[in-house]
């Protein structure tokens, strides 16, 4: 039996990287995942295959979750489709190297909504527009990220984002609660794509600044996610959960 057997779970920016993994990881505890995507649709694809080989069940809906118009659409898919959803997690995010690597005095205003508009008002947009579909009980995850706490000369939008959807998770559970929980996890370097756009030299200073010695796997987060998503953390609302390997015991 799987821990989330039945549940029918949306995931946004799920056609790789960790929201791939956490879409594989929902499906193979039993929910039915919508795996959302933008404009990737040969990984989001790859991704319906591999589950579909399996026996396991997953949709997919093409939406940019920053378009409002695109949001209401892709909700009223899901409850075409399913009826109803236990679970959203709100993985999207802009994940631009060319915004990332801008200095403050660089960056544009422009530059700078663009990451708001899909870190922040994505998870905004999903969250408002999956509430009526929510059943009792349900279940909303967020992604932070760990530098939120310290700053950075890079990634500042980006920062500013996620420091927001911190935020939004504590306000959005008081509010939500008791009917719907709303958690976070709040993320340190995990390996996905962005690994390809940072030097040899950049990766080893991230790694070395990891007490694990390592960095973390999409896998990793999926776990912890299935676990928010699950009733085994029914009592669990308004937390954040640090998946680091311990990266941000140095910034406290
Ligand atoms: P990634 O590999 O760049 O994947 C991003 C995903 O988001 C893709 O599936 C992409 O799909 C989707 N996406 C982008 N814009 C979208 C939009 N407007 N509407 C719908 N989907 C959209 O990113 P990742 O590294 O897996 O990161 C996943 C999440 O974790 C992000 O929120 C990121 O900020 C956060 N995070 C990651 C790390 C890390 O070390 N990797 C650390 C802290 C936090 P399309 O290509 O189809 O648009």
């Amino acid at each position: 039996m799987g821990r989330l057997d039945g549940k029918v779970v949306l995931v946004t920016g799920a056609s790789r990287g960790i929201g791939g993994a956490i879409a594989r990881a929902v499906a193979l505890e039993g929910a039915h995942v919508i795996i959302n995507y933008r404009q990737d649709v040969e990984g989001a694809s790859r991704l319906k295959a591999e589950l579909d080989k399996m026996g396991l069940s997953a949709t997919l809906i093409k939406a940019d979750v920053s378009s409002e118009d695109e949001v209401r659409d892709m909700m009223r898919r899901v409850r075409e489709i399913y009826g109803s959803l236990d679970g959203l997690v709100n993985n999207a995010g802009h994940g631009s190297s060319v915004i990332w690597n801008k200095r403050f005095h660089e960056l544009t205003w422009e530059d700078f909504m663009s990451v708001i508009n899909v870190d922040l008002k994505g998870t905004f947009l999903c969250s408002k527009y999956a509430l009526d579909l929510l059943r009792d009980g349900g279940s909303i995850v967020n992604v932070t990220s760990i530098p939120v706490k310290s700053g950075d000369t890079v990634g500042i939008p980006y920062l500013a984002a996620k420091a927001s959807v911190y935020a939004l998770t504590k306000s959005m559970a008081l509010a939500l609660a008791p009917r719907v929980r709303v958690n976070a996890v709040m993320l340190g370097s995990i390996e996905t794509g962005w690994i390809n756009w940072v030097s040899q030299e950049e990766l080893r200073r991230i790694v070395g600044s990891i007490p694990m010695g390592r960095l973390g796997k999409p896998e990793e987060v999926a776990r912890a996610v299935v676990f928010l998503l699950s009733d085994d953390s029914s009592f669990i609302t308004g937390h954040v959960l640090v998946i680091d390997g311990g990266e941000c015991l140095a910034c406290d």
